[in-house]
């Protein structure tokens, strides 16, 4: 793009950039439209790295959002593995690494999150792996097969996948955990607790509130993880899945507000109205409870893609919708939606040992602030629109299997 052609650069071409893309052209925006992403491939899908093409039961190129031609057809420019190093907004420029400087009318960052680093011996050891993108896929993949000893740091949704995945092409898996439960960052206890007996029920040794002191090699190979009490576990692979952190210093860099992810409003606006931030990377209000966070998902992705095509085509801002997630392991489908904001109680309904049932998360008035299912598609639908909606729950009825799903909030019309 020179300076005589400005429109919307978009930094980062992930699946939020990529939804934007595709969004504005399908609005009728006729600008130039340029994303500018530091990996290889034109905008993917990361959940099956973790799931069906870690498995090997999907090929790698139906990871992409949209063939590659898609973005010739329509107009809009890929620069690939390219990376934006400066951001000046006076100028309304943007510097790349390998020296060009584009123009912009509207600048859109998109930059994802990246891994939290584990700072420890043996880190950069040949075979301790992780796994943000394609690549990093592709290494673990290859690493795995029947007998080979894996070793996941970091119980959370992404390291779950990884030792369900790997103990479907037949390695040996241990999951270690800083803290005293998996998923305690993101999951109540009861959801923890189920995820911990199915994992161990498959084969997977599970390291509880035990630290990673570092990796111990040979000829620069991982031969094993050192905890802190002193053991060892062997192993011929690792893979590091300690949580993310947003890709927001170009930002902050060029004077944006940023607190725990780039500052955006319901439009997906940054604190300067000619940039827009969407994805992993924002720090975003959530209506539906009165504060903000920042998210990490596809759902939330697609979401501000679409408010900030709504901002630029100049269209009224789309409803907000409720943050939703989903997570495959084994056989076990996990659906969760909502936040579990000022929650007074929970209630589980189903069996947690038939590997069938809902958590249910109410406030101190017994509205449903957040749901978990597994292996509840029917329960979980029903249970979104009621958390979107605040809906108040009869919490007796909740917890009683027998009550039937459209007889569980408070108004619902009596049983007959
Ligand atoms: P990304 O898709 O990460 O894209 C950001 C891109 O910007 C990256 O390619 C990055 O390299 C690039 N970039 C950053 N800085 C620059 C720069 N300065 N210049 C150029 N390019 C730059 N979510 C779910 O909802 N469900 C799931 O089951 C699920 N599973 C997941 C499994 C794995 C293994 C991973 C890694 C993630 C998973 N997620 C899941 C999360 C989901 O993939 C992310 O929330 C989503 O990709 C966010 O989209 P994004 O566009 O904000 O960021």
């Amino acid at each position: 793009m020179t300076a005589a052609e400005r429109g919307v650069l978009i930094v980062g071409a992930g699946h939020a950039a990529g939804a934007l893309a595709a969004a504005l052209r399908q609005g009728g925006f006729e600008g130039p439209i340029t994303l500018v992403g530091e990996e290889p491939l034109p905008p993917y899908q990361r959940p099956p790295l973790s799931k069906a093409v870690l498995k090997g039961e999907a090929s790698p190129d139906t990871l992409l959002l949209r063939p590659a031609a898609f973005y010739a057809d329509k107009s809009i420019s890929l620069r690939l593995s390219a990376r934006v190093v400066a951001v000046d907004r006076a100028a309304r420029t943007a510097s790349l690494d390998d020296g060009s400087v584009l123009g912009w009318d509207l600048l859109v960052f998109a930059t994802g999150s990246r891994l939290r680093a584990l700072p420890v011996p043996g880190v950069d050891a040949r075979g301790v792996l992780e796994l943000r993108t394609a690549a990093d896929g592709a290494r673990i993949r290859e690493a795995l097969a029947p007998g080979r000893r894996l070793v996941v740091v970091g119980g959370g949704y992404v390291g779950l996948e990884v030792a369900a995945s790997a103990r479907a092409l037949g390695a040996e898996v241990v999951v270690v955990e800083r803290e005293a439960r998996l998923l305690a960052r993101v999951a109540s206890p009861a959801l923890s607790a189920f995820f911990a007996r199915a994992h161990a029920a498959r084969g997977v040794g599970l390291e509880l509130g035990a630290t990673v002191a570092g990796f111990e090699t040979a000829e620069g190979a991982i031969r094993g993880v050192r905890l802190a009490d002193g053991r060892l576990l062997a192993a011929d692979v690792a893979v590091v899945g300690i949580g993310a952190l947003a890709n927001d210093a170009l930002a902050l860099a060029a004077g944006l507000a940023c607190q725990d992810g780039i500052v955006v409003d319901e439009s997906a606006r940054t604190s300067d109205p000619a940039v827009l931030a969407i994805g992993d990377c924002t720090n975003r209000p959530l209506p539906r409870y009165g504060r903000r966070m920042r998210l990490e998902s596809v759902p939330n992705a697609l979401e501000q893609a679409k408010q900030a095509a709504a901002a630029i085509l100049g269209k009224p801002v789309p409803r907000a919708e409720l943050p939703w997630f989903w997570s495959d392991q084994y056989d076990l489908r996990l659906q969760i939606a909502g936040l579990p904001f000022d929650v007074a109680r929970t209630v589980v309904r189903g069996d947690p040992d038939a590997g069938r049932f809902v958590v249910f998360h109410l406030d101190a008035d017994n509205r449903l602030q957040a749901v978990e299912a597994v292996n509840s598609p029917a329960e979980f639908m029903a249970a979104r629109a009621w958390a979107a909606a605040a809906q108040v729950l009869d919490p007796d009825r909740a917890a009683d299997p027998g009550v039937a799903v459209k007889q569980i909030p408070v108004d619902a019309p009596a049983a007959g």
